[in-house]
């Protein structure tokens, strides 16, 4: 190869090396997708007042998590109105997730060793506790009551295994029977085919009513994160890096009052 060649070749490999290294700077948050979309796909809660509520008189979402989705639209999109929520359970958020309709999920999705296996948990923005909701006339007080009786959990939920390990700690042995949404399990504890409804506090709130109580008792933190795609880590560390600078800042705490949390 001549001189002039080798220089030819030499460049050609460098300005290939070099327009790489472009790309990579260019989504090294990780939200290429997103901006070529120009739209945040968000799954949200829409039965947990406080959290993920959508009021059926304005038809809109509130709560911290979507106060969170539209902080992290406006980093991303410039645009706190460029969002597309979509209303989630514990059943169906992980496939929404996986099949790509959903960039993130914000909805009281507990970080644990386990599903850190599978998707990619900011810092935890809040953490709640496992409770119990019971009916009034039931004259159930707590856990001790509860040898015997069955409990109403939902698929997919890390409530079922909360209780069971408190209730096996105290000599009390629990029967279960799981439902795929949460209405379903009020319906079961109005019927009276389950005993009692158990999950996250916060998410027993949206279920409470005259005929019923939650009881005081409460199991197992629960840390709540912004999920992500594992295979996305970048865009994990990019929506990390902001749930840092909120909990630090005082921003998280405000909006955790605000919404009496
Ligand atoms: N937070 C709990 C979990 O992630 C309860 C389920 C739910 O968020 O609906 O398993």
């Amino acid at each position: 190869m001549n001189g002039k060649r080798l220089f030819l070749v030499v460049s050609a490999a460098l300005l290939i090396v070099a327009a790489n290294a472009c790309k990579k700077q260019e989504d090294s948050s990780g939200t290429a997708a997103i901006k070529k979309a120009a739209v945040l796909k968000v799954g949200v809660k829409a039965d947990v007042p406080g959290f993920g509520l959508l009021n059926t008189s304005t038809n809109r979402y509130e709560g911290l998590e979507i106060e969170l989705a539209k902080l992290l639209a406006t980093e991303i999109l410039g645009d706190a109105g460029k969002i597309r929520f979509e209303p989630v359970t514990a059943k169906t958020r992980g496939p929404l997730l996986d099949n790509g309709e959903l960039d993130m999920i914000i909805a009281t999705f507990t970080i644990t060793e386990e599903r850190k296996l599978t998707y990619n948990f900011s810092t935890p923005y809040y953490t709640d506790a496992v409770g119990m909701l019971v009916k009034r006339s039931s004259g159930i007080g707590s856990l001790a009551d509860l040898d015997g009786k069955t409990i109403g959990v939902a698929q997919s939920a890390t409530s079922r295994e909360a209780i069971d390990a408190a209730a096996k700690a105290i000599g009390v042995t629990l029967k279960f029977a799981e439902f795929s949404t949460y209405p379903e399990i009020k319906a079961a504890l109005d019927s009276g085919r389950v005993d009692v409804f158990s999950v996250d506090k916060s998410i027993l709130n949206g279920y409470l009513d005259s005929e019923s109580v939650i009881l005081p008792d409460e199991f197992s933190p629960q840390p709540y994160g912004v999920t992500t795609k594992l295979s996305n880590k970048a865009l994990a560390d990019y929506v990390d890096g902001f749930i840092q600078k909120w909990l630090g800042d005082g921003t998280i705490a405000r909006l955790i009052a605000q919404f009496n949390l």
